[in-house]
């Protein structure tokens, strides 16, 4: 691994200064478990002098009450999400998506804002600097997209433009289904974003110096039933082929609100929106759901090795929603 300095936080805006206060590219750490493995490889466009550590900044890790639902700081570890009481009872949507990530090491290890901001797991892009030349690609300054024509089955089915790479990140579509936004601080101050803007097809939208401090998430509807469940190849470590994450809310026998989010299936976690559509007024009955399931991806433009993934979602949705009814 090429060599690089370790500087330690001491605290948000101290992580910030050291970041804008360096004339050659930095990078923030938290659990390292996605980023040294990247440095390793040499994959990102610019290697960073300076690695700037966010662990040793205190309180970024609490799980708190917030307004009725729940503040998440960006260091709060995968395995405390997945163990939390009242995440287990108030949002069992995201602890069984931060459950289903990895092996308890790396669960104990990763942090939420990591895993939000976690490289992509394309093979072309990971494929590792010193093992024969670097591939380019548009995420990496320049070139084309080599699963378009290549081998293409883990990549996207619908929202790919320049990269066809899915978002990794299983936290992020729960995270969705919960209509969670993101707290960030930069050089110019503090913003909160709604999570269905943090992605881009190449990537999230922080910006230099930027890092994510937290995560709100609102509290649940009334009779709101929520679940989390993920299709890999290798059971039971592995990175999601498809996963959804459904949120429905009931109330007097009919489906009043609902949001069911796919993973694995585009750049950025996909609302499923038709679906939705045939769920909401309807009782929350086999029709409905066999009825919702099937919308699931209608607009979708799988590449030449991925069609498959539609017909998972959508067998996927049906076991979701039939769970909650
Ligand atoms: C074997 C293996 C299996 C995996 N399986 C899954 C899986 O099934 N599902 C899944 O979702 N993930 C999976 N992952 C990815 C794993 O979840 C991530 O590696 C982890 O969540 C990253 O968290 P971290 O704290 O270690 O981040 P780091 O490795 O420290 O950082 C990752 C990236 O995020 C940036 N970053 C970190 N914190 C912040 C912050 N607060 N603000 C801004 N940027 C930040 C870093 O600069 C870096 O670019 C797997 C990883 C491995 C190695």
């Amino acid at each position: 691994m090429k060599s690089f300095a370790h500087c330690n936080a001491a605290s948000v805006d101290n992580a910030i200064a050291i970041a804008g206060g360096s004339a050659d590219p930095t990078c923030w750490m938290a659990g390292g478990t996605d980023l040294l493995g990247v440095l390793k490889d040499q994959l990102l466009p610019d290697y960073p002098a300076t690695v700037i550590n966010l662990k040793t900044i205190p309180g970024l890790d609490r799980v708190e009450e917030d307004a009725g639902g729940v503040r998440l700081g960006a260091l709060a570890r995968l395995s405390t999400l997945a163990r939390h009481p009242e995440l287990l009872q108030r949002f069992p949507a995201l602890a069984a998506a931060a459950e289903s990530v990895a092996t308890p090491e790396i669960r104990n290890m990763a942090t939420l804002g990591g895993n939000l901001c976690q490289d992509n797991r394309c093979w072309y892009y990971r494929y590792a600097h010193h093992m024969g030349g670097r591939m380019l690609c548009k995420r990496k300054g320049s070139g084309p997209c080599h699963a378009v024509r290549g081998d293409n089955r883990y990549h996207v089915v619908i929202g790919g433009k320049g990269c066809f790479a899915p978002c990794p990140s299983d936290i992020a579509v729960a995270l969705s289904a919960l209509d969670a936004s993101l707290e960030i601080a930069g050089p110019g101050g503090g913003r909160t974003l709604p999570i269905h803007e943090f992605y881009t097809p190449l990537g999230h939208v922080l910006g230099p110096g930027e890092v994510l401090t937290g995560v709100r998430v609102p509290a649940p509807a009334v009779g709101s039933r929520q679940a989390f469940r993920k299709f890999t190849v290798r059971k039971p470590v592995d990175f999601a082929v498809v996963s959804v994450a459904a949120v429905v809310s009931v109330e007097g026998g009919l489906c009043r609100g609902a949001r069911i989010v796919l993973g694995g299936v585009a750049p950025a976690p996909w609302r499923a929106e038709a679906a939705e559509r045939a769920v909401v007024g309807q009782p929350l009955a086999a029709d409905s759901v066999g009825q919702g399931a099937d919308r699931v991806l209608e607009q979708a433009r799988p590449l030449s090795m991925n069609a498959y993934k539609v017909d998972i979602a959508r067998s996927l949705v049906r076991e979701v929603l039939g769970s909650l009814t």
